[in-house]
């Protein structure tokens, strides 16, 4: 697959990222059928599986669970081959979430979560919305609290993960990359995506297949996403090998 370029941030992607909840966690989520969160074997093939695919870039939170931890465990000495995104502001502890987005739990988060995937930098933190978009960025200052952690060095390319579009608009201004719900039954933030290729915010694309629940041919999902050109990468969750060689498939056709 061809990278593309993340933005004005200088970061290559791969047009399809591997989104890690299911590798950390499974409760309280919203996928259609049950599952098993795959051991260290399987969880290990999968990710040898999506770097041959040519996959280059994980995304991953604080609230997937133990997503983080097992990242930093299972590339152990490899991390660096890796473009990682991760989060801040959800936690997920004994099954239940719960938001921070305080300053001193941001920076907190962001030294943990380097800790947690065995890395001296990460390339993007995104705040982890919990829907109240417009509230965080305007009470908490999340986004300057994680401009200066990327001055001091500590990450490279910062932004917002949110649920409405005014919000994300507002988040956007001071962003360098942003995570955009986007599918082929969910159109309404579009006019983010459109401002962010205007102004060269990279975007990375969550839920293109609403989350497993889109009824439509999946490789039709992906390929509209893609063709956005805000797009850079689409970023969907699987853990299962087949599903992820026919989507690598599916956009490179
Ligand atoms: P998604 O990528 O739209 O859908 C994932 C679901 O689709 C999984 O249940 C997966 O099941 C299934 N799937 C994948 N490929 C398939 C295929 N070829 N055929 C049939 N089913 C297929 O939804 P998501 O996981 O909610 O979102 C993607 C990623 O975005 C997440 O993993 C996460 O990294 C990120 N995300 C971020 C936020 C946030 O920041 N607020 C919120 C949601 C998601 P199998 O495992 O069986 O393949």
């Amino acid at each position: 697959m061809k990278r593309r370029t993340l933005g004005a941030t200088g970061i290559q992607v791969s047009p399809l990222g591997l989104g890690t909840v299911k590798l950390g966690r499974d409760q309280d989520v919203k996928y259609p059928t049950a599952f098993t969160i795959p051991d260290d074997q399987a969880a290990g093939k999968l990710l040898r599986r999506a770097r041959e695919l040519g996959i280059n870039l994980l995304d991953t939170a604080p609230a997937y669970g133990n997503s983080e931890q097992r990242l930093g465990e299972l590339l152990s000495g490899q991390t660096q081959d890796w473009v990682i995104c991760s989060k801040v502001g959800e936690e997920f502890n004994n099954g239940q979430s719960h938001f921070d987005f305080t300053p001193e739990n941001t920076r907190r988060s962001v030294l943990r979560s380097l800790k947690r995937l065995q890395r001296d930098y990460l390339d993007i933190v995104l705040v982890h919305s919990d829907g109240n978009d417009v509230d965080i960025i305007e009470r908490y200052g999340t986004l300057q609290v994680l401009a200066g952690l990327k001055k001091e060095g500590l990450i490279r390319a910062v932004g917002f993960s949110g649920k409405t579009l005014a919000g994300g608009l507002r988040a956007a201004e001071q962003s360098d990359v942003m995570m955009v719900t986007y599918n082929l039954d969910y159109k309404d933030e579009v006019e983010l995506l459109d401002y962010c290729a205007t102004h060269n915010k990279g975007v990375l694309i969550k839920k293109a297949l609403a989350s497993g629940h889109l009824g439509e041919d999946v490789g039709a999902g992906l390929r509209f996403v893609l063709q956005h050109p805000a797009a850079s990468s689409v970023i969907v969750g699987t853990i299962n090998p087949k599903h992820l060689a026919a989507n690598v498939a599916s956009i490179r056709d």
